[in-house]
């Protein structure tokens, strides 16, 4: 491996790590304030140091099945990555997941196929968050290919999520992680909105972008919340987390404690955050003390590496 090989080697298992860490870190900073009333930075801050432990929620546990299936398999295949999630779920159903997943698992277990048991069980589909806090490792494996991403973001969303607004979100949700991870030189908030209002095909989610602009200078953070929503729904969520971690460029820490803050669905929107703020800085942006804590971070750091080195090939 030559010198600058090794650089760009180095540069982005940093960044992979930051991004699995990162989601991780910003969920569990999150958990205790999921559907909670808006709070101030330093109650967040206060409530991170007190804890002994990092434990993180169901959007993580689902962020490492899919990492494990993309690894696994090179790439996305949805009827794995199926069984890889009915797998952890029944190793640790606790995560506190919602009312939806253990529904569909056991459609497909007792024999539906995995891209029809949603929609069976939510006719229409489901347009909640689920599948866009999950989606960041599909954004990290294909970084470099907007179509493949896109094929892969929504194709992940239909095992739990098929409505057109669920799958948007899983899809804007992994660019947003691809754009901030992407090579030198780092893009600017501008840019990558920019990038996002280009890809995105849903009304509701080119709103929501067009109106993170306004917001990127804000100092009271309550108008993101009540202008973006902080709420279940991928496009109450998304875009709030997007806001976050652009409003914060130089700052993991201050964007996943800004998406705290707002309430609502804080862990999710902590953990999008986290995602997208920890590909754009690396590992070395989020503070040592919440690593520390984090549970299972070794098994995560084994996974980011294993994801950079699948996705390499
Ligand atoms: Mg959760």
């Amino acid at each position: 491996m030559t010198g600058s090989s090794r650089k760009n080697d180095d540069y982005f298992k940093s960044k992979f790590r930051g991004c699995l860490l990162g989601l991780a870190a910003g969920d569990a900073l999150g958990a205790p304030f999921e559907g909670a009333w808006p709070t101030t930075a330093s109650q967040v801050l206060a409530s991170a140091a007190e804890r002994t432990r990092f434990r993180y929620t169901d959007d993580t546990h689902m962020a490492i099945g899919v990492t494990e299936s993309l690894i696994a398999c090179g790439g996305f295949d949805g009827h794995h990555m199926t069984e890889v999630f009915i797998r952890n779920f029944d190793r640790e159903p606790w995560r506190g997941y919602g009312a939806g997943p253990p529904r569909i698992f056991q459609k497909i277990k007792a024999g539906a196929s995995w891209n029809e048991a949603a929609e069976d069980i939510y006719p229409g589909g489901s347009y909640g968050n689920g599948s866009a806090m999950r989606t960041a490792p599909v954004g990290l494996f294909y970084r470099e290919d907007v179509g493949n991403m896109a094929t892969a973001a929504r194709g992940q969303s239909k095992i739990t999520h098929t409505h057109p607004w669920g799958q948007e979100g899983a899809f804007l949700q992994a660019l947003a992680v691809a754009l901030a991870a992407n090579s030198e030189p780092l893009l600017s908030p501008g840019e990558i909105l920019a990038r996002l209002q280009e890809q995105a095909k849903e009304g509701l989610y080119l709103q929501k972008l067009d109106q993170i602009k306004n917001l990127l200078g804000t100092d009271n953070p309550a108008e993101i919340a009540s202008v973006l929503g902080h709420g279940i729904e991928a496009f109450n969520a998304v875009p709030t987390a997007i806001c976050c971690a652009l409003r914060h460029p130089h700052s993991y820490a201050d964007a996943v404690v800004e998406a705290v803050s707002l309430g609502g669905d804080a862990d999710t929107i902590a953990c999008m955050t986290g995602a997208i703020s920890g590909a754009g800085l690396g590992i070395e942006a989020i503070p040592e003390e919440w690593l520390a804590k984090l549970e299972n971070s070794d098994y995560l750091e084994k996974l980011a590496v294993e994801l950079w080195e699948a996705a390499r090939l």
